[in-house]
């Protein structure tokens, strides 16, 4: 079991596979020229099979891909089906652009929820937040994902005067499909212009829904990130995950495994420990797991607390999104 100082078990791990991606969400990328991480510096398929067996071993349950876009690796699929046969929950977050390409592979590897990011249900909004053209590829693939009666969990980051103005469009989706929207408080990281006055509270957020809905609060589960509501009569849900203004670290299960394969033992840690770099020298990385959880802050990595507003974003010391995965 990986227990941290603060007797939190840490059984859900996210891996990401790169940091490559075929988007270029402004938000999520740093702003000055960015340059991948060349193919020989990450994981390969078997170190990540490996590394998981080691965690799954020590009780993880729970296991999430992600990026940059983890569809865009050449190897996905082979990873994919290698993770599916170990006894666990595997799912992954996507942009979406290339599900058709894997939906016999989704469903061969028995995976049955799978979290899209899509931030705004307007094609020129989103060329602009991507910068690429493809909401139209997006869009047929969250509905080729229903038609499979796969779950499509949407993540949407809302930023004010981008898209706060959708969240209502976004809530009137859930009335005739199953699909939980997660509304996600923009975050601060490294190089992404983050200021406290983009981002849209979880009051703002639902101040919006009840400008024109009645809505009622879900169960939480034990590790959630998002608190869950349903709008009376709808089939699916929305969810929103307030880390900026009402974090949720008291329950905190994660661990977090880069593409070059260091250990974050949260979001927004400033320190990482190399797993990858051991276990290509033959040296044990269990211990090195046990000591960087062991390491766990208390909260948001240590980095920051208290009101939105006394954020100095310039003052965390953190990778960009892209190279962490969410
Ligand atoms: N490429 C995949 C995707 O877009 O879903 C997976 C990686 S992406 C980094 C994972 C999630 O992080 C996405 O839902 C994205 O919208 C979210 N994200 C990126 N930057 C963020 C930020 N600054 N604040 C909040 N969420 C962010
Ligand atoms: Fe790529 Fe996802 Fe980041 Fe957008 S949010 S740039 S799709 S990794």
């Amino acid at each position: 079991m990986i227990k941290d100082s603060f007797n939190r078990v840490h059984n859900y791990l996210r891996i990401s596979l790169t940091d490559n991606c075929n988007l270029r969400c402004f938000y999520c990328m740093p702003e000055e020229d960015y340059e991948f991480t060349k193919a020989s510096r990450l994981m390969q398929a078997d170190e990540i099979e490996s590394l998981a067996k080691i965690f799954v071993n020590e009780g993880v349950t729970k296991i999430r891909l992600t990026g940059g876009e983890p569809l865009v690796r050449k190897d996905a699929g082979q990873i994919i089906l290698a993770l599916s046969r170990l006894n666990i929950d595997l799912s992954f977050t996507t942009n979406g652009a290339r599900i058709h390409e894997f939906l016999d592979l989704i469903l061969e590897a028995n995976i049955t929820s799978i979290n899209v990011s899509l931030d705004t249900l307007d094609a020129d909004k989103f060329h602009l937040i991507t910068r690429r053209d493809i909401f139209a590829q997006v869009m047929a693939n969250i509905r080729l994902l229903l038609e499979n009666n796969i779950q499509v969990k949407l993540n949407v980051v809302v930023m004010k005067e981008l898209n706060d103005m959708e969240i209502v469009d976004f809530v009137e989706w859930t009335k005739d499909y199953p699909i939980e929207v997660r509304f996600i408080e923009f975050m601060p990281f490294a190089g992404n212009r983050w200021t406290s006055n983009k981002v849209v509270s979880m009051e703002e957020i639902l101040q919006q829904v009840d400008s024109k809905y009645t809505y009622y609060p879900l169960a939480a589960g034990p590790n959630d990130t998002a608190k869950h509501y349903k709008v009376a009569g709808h089939s699916g849900s929305f969810a929103i995950i307030s880390t900026m203004t009402s974090p949720f670290c008291g329950t905190c299960n994660r661990m977090r495994l880069t593409a070059d394969g260091k250990l974050k033992n949260c979001l927004f840690s400033e320190s990482e420990t190399d797993l990858l770099g051991p276990m290509r020298n033959g040296e044990p990385v269990l211990p090195l797991i046990h000591e960087c959880i062991g390491n766990k802050a208390k909260a948001l990595g240590g980095q920051f607390s208290g009101l939105l507003q006394d954020i100095e974003a310039n003052t965390i010391h953190n990778r960009s999104m892209i190279t962490i995965g969410g």
